[in-house]
């Protein structure tokens, strides 16, 4: 399996450019930065004035649709929370009914539909996908690197903590696609930060690693393994909001105490708020370096000596080792047994914290590496390796090209994305789209672009005898294995009446190099159109779906409905048709919300009336 270099500005294929430059990107919850291999050493790229290399991942949606990303952006968090975006990576590749529990903590509409598709997120009155909010932050980042080299860049490396699942490794690879970079890798974030410290080939034996990740406002543990230059995830664990932000709070809460002062006295004045948080984070910043802290915000007192902060977090840090002892549980080790304690994460700066990790694992922690840029540093070393430019590193066999099935819509679903190594097997659940739907095919495809149209078919075949349920109960299971020669095998099994049907397909090796590179290019070519008809096919396939349950709503509860009721439902279910009818997406999506706000509610008093009249002893249809 091969890799094709391909000139961007040329479109033709070519011998291998030396100076050819694949960048690494650590897309963060908080902040995001780039680096790159300069004179043979990774660096971060920083802004203009050469202090600072993080880009908030915050993005502001200014007048006349005025999009601002990073300093500028945070800026609005508190001016105008509406339209500032902020931790969109929370909620990269998963639905509404995955984020009900987190709403709260997003000042920016979520659209709250109690559904299985993906989240949008509203902004006046354009709907936005994670996808599209991060690939803004990947072209500000792309922007800055091309600026400081003075040169276009178009391929990267982009990091991911290691429990994203497919779904969410999809996103992110769309994400960068969307921002005009071909991702040639996904690389755990764990993993990266490993291979800055060099940890990939320093000894002959199995290596395991312990990588304790404390941010802003997320807490990762990941145990490794590596072994002849493959790491291995061995176990995850964590909390997604814990981070620097709970210990800024610890210590406000200390200073409202020695004030004699209660939250609500400062709470309804904002800027004191504001003011306060940020006199926090310089305090505890200043406190892992110096032993006291002086200052004073209007009459506020705010002292604080390391002692104390010490005592104010050691709760917090209990419960990071907490999950550390069930991640090594999940693993089956002792804390005796990891070889290398790795430190990522600004908070990771407090020596308490520094001391505390090294005592709990028995050995001293990795922490020489600037700890926000340490996984950025380490994407832009595995960005060298598959630019070819590190050659005593072993480089697995990977696909060229990915590999997937058609869904609703002539969708290409991925399900072995390119680059993957190999051997890889995945799988996904699909459902069935009509009532008593016996019979379902499956078409194998292979190539980048959205539509299978555009990509080249393996084989399909059909998965017969699925006993007549109503769309959506059926639970197709299907999967892709993909051996070290190439061949794929696609399993499909429906799981509740365990009917199976599988495919072997050798053609991996069909197409030429020359096929191959042009594959990629047309997809880098059609990355923003194709995504435009992805979108509005996602929001013609949920507005179908609600259409359908819609019209089965009407039929079945018509006389718990008012007259007007029932006009106004029937009104809306017409204007969604027709929406569909159009290629405004972002029409059919407020179509799709005003109908699903007008029929929640009777839909609930529906629900109620079944549900009492079940409780009578009469029938439920
Ligand atoms: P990250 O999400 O990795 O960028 O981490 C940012 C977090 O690290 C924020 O909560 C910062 O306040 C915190 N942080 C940055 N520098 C320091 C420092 N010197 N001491 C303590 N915390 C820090």
């Amino acid at each position: 399996m091969a890799k094709i270099p391909i000139n961007l500005q040329t479109g033709s294929i070519e011998e291998k450019d030396e100076g050819d430059i694949i960048v690494g990107i650590d897309l963060g919850t908080t902040n995001s930065l780039v680096a790159y291999i300069k004179d043979g050493e990774p660096t971060a790229v920083r802004d203009t004035s050469g202090s600072n290399a993080l880009v908030p991942s915050v993005i502001h949606f200014g007048e006349l649709g005025k999009i601002s990303v990073g300093n500028d952006a945070r800026e609005q968090l508190i001016s105008d929370p509406e339209h500032t975006i902020y931790s969109v990576k929370r909620l990269m590749g998963k639905s509404y009914r995955d984020v009900e529990n987190i709403e709260g903590f997003f000042g920016y509409k979520i659209i709250d539909e109690d559904t299985d598709s993906l989240v949008k997120i509203r902004v006046e009155n354009r709907f936005y996908t994670p996808i599209e909010l991060s690939a803004e932050i990947l072209k500000q980042l792309k922007t800055r690197i091309e600026s400081a080299l003075d040169r276009t860049v178009t391929k990267a490396v982009i990091t991911v903590p290691a429990y994203f699942n497919d779904a969410q490794r999809q996103a992110t690879r769309d994400a960068g696609k969307l921002a005009g970079l071909d991702v040639l890798r996904i690389v755990n974030e764990p993993t990266a930060a490993s291979l800055a410290y060099g940890l990939n080939n320093q000894s002959e034996t199995a290596q395991k690693i312990a990588v304790y990740d404390l941010g802003g406002g997320t807490f990762d543990i990941s145990i490794l393994e590596i072994h002849d230059g493959i790491f291995e995830v061995l176990s995850t664990n964590g909390d997604t909001f814990l981070g620097g932000d709970d210990i800024d709070q610890f210590i406000i809460d200390y200073w409202l105490d020695i004030n004699g002062k209660s939250k609500e006295d400062i709470l309804n004045d904002k800027s004191k708020v504001q003011a306060l948080r940020l006199m926090a984070e310089r305090a505890k910043k200043a406190l892992s370096s110096s032993d006291q802290f002086k200052d004073h915000v209007g009459f506020l007192n705010c002292q604080i000596t390391r002692e104390t902060l010490e005592q104010l977090i050691a709760n917090f840090v209990q419960k990071t080792l907490d999950c550390c002892q069930r991640a090594l549980q999940d693993a089956k080790l002792q804390a005796s047994d990891i070889d290398h304690v790795v430190m990522v994460g600004g908070s990771t700066r407090i020596p308490y914290i520094k001391s505390a990790v090294g005592a709990f694992f028995g050995r001293e922690v990795y922490d020489k590496l600037n700890p926000d840029e340490v996984v950025a540093l380490g994407a832009a070393i595995q960005a060298d390796i598959l630019a070819g430019n590190q050659k005593d590193i072993l480089l697995l066999d990977i696909t060229p090209l990915s590999l997937g099935i058609e869904t609703m819509g002539g969708l290409m679903d991925v399900i072995i994305p390119r680059n993957s190594k190999v051997p890889a097997r995945a799988g996904r659940q699909y459902t069935t789209s009509i009532d008593g739907q016996a019979n379902l095919k499956i078409s194998v495809f292979q190539g980048e672009r959205d539509l299978v149209e555009h990509n080249r078919k393996l084989g399909e075949f059909i998965l017969r005898g699925i006993p007549p349920m109503p769309a959506g109960l059926p639970k197709i299971e299907i999967h892709f294995i993909l051996d070290a020669d190439g061949i794929l095998l696609v399993k499909a099994k429906e799981l509740r009446s365990e009917v199976e049907q599988s495919i072997e397909i050798r053609s991996q090796y069909g197409l030429s190099e020359e096929e191959m590179a042009l594959m990629l290019l047309e997809s880098i070519k059609h990355a923003e159109s194709d995504m435009a008809v992805r979108a509005l096919l996602e929001a013609r396939n949920e507005a179908n779906n609600i259409l359908l349950s819609a019209a089965k709503f009407l039929q079945q509860h018509r006389e718990i409905l008012s007259e007007e009721e029932y006009a106004t439902t029937e009104q809306l279910t017409a204007k969604l048709r027709t929406a569909v009818q159009g290629e405004d997406k972002d029409y059919i999506n407020e179509v799709m919300e005003e109908l699903n706000a007008y029929t929640s509610p009777l839909a609930h008093r529906a629900m109620d009336k079944t549900i009492a009249e079940a409780m009578r002893g009469k029938k439920i249809d």
